[in-house]
């Protein structure tokens, strides 16, 4: 059978290294990238915020003119095009009034007041952009809340539109605990007709939900790991939205993101003090010297260093570390940390810092560099998460020799496997109940391993490092959901 080529419109909010705050930017970078690499005529659009202004790669005008509308009115926006460094093509949405500003959702006490507005002209462009392009592309690949209006303008405004009836969506969840949740009196800002706002639409107790939207409208819906997708459907995870995914089951896949080991390998990273790989394992042992120099701590061979590399919030499990950490590095561990969030976590860190000051290193502030340090120089790394889509963190460690400890949840669930020394398979640890206890049982499990069979832990270690989570699989998995996705919508509606 002849290969099928798709022509795909990738639509995000953030793409890297234009603007980042989270795993999403570097997905919509990697996959569009791998999918052109493959082939297929694949082009991105993302907002043209002044961090992407600022980037300082070059750009030029492509459309000078494009109106948009929104509420009763029409707005001129710019459309600009840029590459992507192995040439994919990437559209940028140039509204200064809306995204010509220091940050991408709003300053770190609170979303910009007018976030409905900007996100929903953005998706309103959508379309609009593809017509005045005349690009049909096979399938528009949208990602989170800022873009979950797009599936409903083309089943909706669009839908008998010459060049878009044929078109098919893609709604990708990275986060679920972010549904752009909006008061009812910004519908008519969407233009879409008021009957939508209902439960059977996009409604949501009373208020507008454009993630909902995504759900409801995409032909096909697919989340960041298999777990997740699962999880997501039960009211501990579901966030509210179990009922509308279990209703659209048939339609939901889980697709693990991919690693960039461009980026992440030990045996290439400039980042990190030595380089190393599984044959050469010399190297590690500099970059935990160096790693606990940058800490201030004192280095001690036989003490494992315990890493953390994280936004510090409810998700990622602070709270039932933090009950246990004192226990932890009694056990004769190390443990640095490095993170951004909320402060009430930051103070509790920084308490028991004091209290162990040989024995726990914290850091804030977002720091590529020294992450790169911390997956390195680590011997353990540890993500005790409440709940985790995909988790890209414990893919890096492990490429890293750096085992993972993490919670079953999510993607970690679906990437780490508990290691038995017996059979001598496995690449982690991990623990299922979200309690204190239960993380402080199978750190000690792992420290225990650490300190007496280290035959054991080189075994661990070369199992970690030889796994593959690049993006091939990954990759392969989405051709076949967006052909999935052309099939049904001739089905739909
Ligand atoms: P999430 O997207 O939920 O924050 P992931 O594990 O999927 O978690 O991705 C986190 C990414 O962000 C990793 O590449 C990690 O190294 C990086 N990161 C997180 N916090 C920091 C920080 N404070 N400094 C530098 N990098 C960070």
């Amino acid at each position: 059978m002849a290969k099928q080529t798709f022509k795909i419109l990738f639509v995000a909010s953030e793409v890297a290294p234009y603007a980042k705050t989270g795993g999403l930017a570097d997905v919509a970078n990697a996959l569009p990238s791998a999918l052109k690499a493959l082939g297929h005529d694949v082009r991105v659009v993302m907002p043209y915020y002044r961090m992407a202004k600022e980037a300082g790669k070059p750009v030029r005008t492509i459309l000078d003119s494009l109106e948009v509308p929104i509420a009763d009115r029409r707005e001129t926006a710019r459309l600009l095009e840029g590459e992507l460094s192995n040439g994919t093509p990437i559209y940028f949405l140039q509204k200064n009034s809306y995204y010509d500003r220091e940050f991408l959702y709003g300053p770190p006490q609170g979303d910009y007041p007018d976030n409905a507005e900007r996100f929903m002209y953005f998706s309103r462009a959508i379309p609009e952009l593809l017509r005045a392009l005349s690009f049909r592309p096979d399938v528009i690949h949208c990602n989170d809340w800022q873009t979950g209006l797009v599936p409903v303008y083309l089943k909706t405004l669009y839908q008998d539109d010459p060049l878009l009836k044929e078109v098919a969506s893609l709604y990708t969840i990275h986060n679920l605990a972010y549904q752009g949740l909006f008061w009812h009196l910004d519908m008519p800002l969407t233009g879409l007709p008021p009957q939508l706002f209902s439960p059977e639409g996009i409604e949501f107790y009373g208020k507008i939900n454009l993630t909902k939207a995504g759900i409801v409208f995409a032909d096909v819906i697919t989340t960041v790991s298999k777990k997740y997708s699962q999880e997501i459907q039960t009211p501990e995870y579901g966030c509210g939205l179990e009922g509308v995914l279990r209703a659209r089951s048939a339609a939901l896949y889980g697709i693990l993101n991919g690693a960039d080991y461009g980026e992440w390998n030990p045996a290439s990273d400039d980042l990190i003090a030595a380089k190393y790989d599984l044959e050469h394992l010399e190297g590690k042992k500099l970059c935990k010297k160096d790693l606990l120099t940058e800490y201030d701590l004192s280095h001690r061979e036989y003490t494992p260093v315990l890493g953390m590399i994280s936004r510090l919030n409810e998700q990622k499990g602070c709270d039932i570390l933090l009950d246990v950490l004192g226990r932890i590095v009694d056990l004769d561990v190390t443990f640095v940390l490095l993170g951004t969030g909320d402060e009430k976590y930051q103070h509790r860190f920084q308490a028991l810092q004091r209290q162990y000051p040989d024995r726990i290193g914290v850091k804030f502030g977002f720091n590529n560099r020294l992450a790169h340090k911390i997956e390195a120089g680590a011997d353990m790394f540890l993500m005790p998460s409440r709940f985790e889509p995909c988790g890209l963190s414990q893919i890096y460690s492990l490429k890293y020799g750096t085992i993972p400890i993490v919670r079953a949840t999510g993607g970690l669930d679906d990437t780490i496997q508990n290691y038995r020394v017996k059979t001598g398979r496995g690449n982690g640890f991990k623990f299922q109940e979200y309690l204190p206890e239960a993380l402080f049982q199978k750190t000690m499990e792992a420290v225990t391993l650490y300190r007496q069979n280290p035959k054991a832990w080189h075994k661990l270690m070369q199992n970690a490092m030889k796994a593959d989570f690049s993006w091939k699989k990954s990759t392969r998995q989405y051709l076949e959901v967006y052909r999935i996705a052309k099939e049904r919508k001739t089905e739909r509606f």
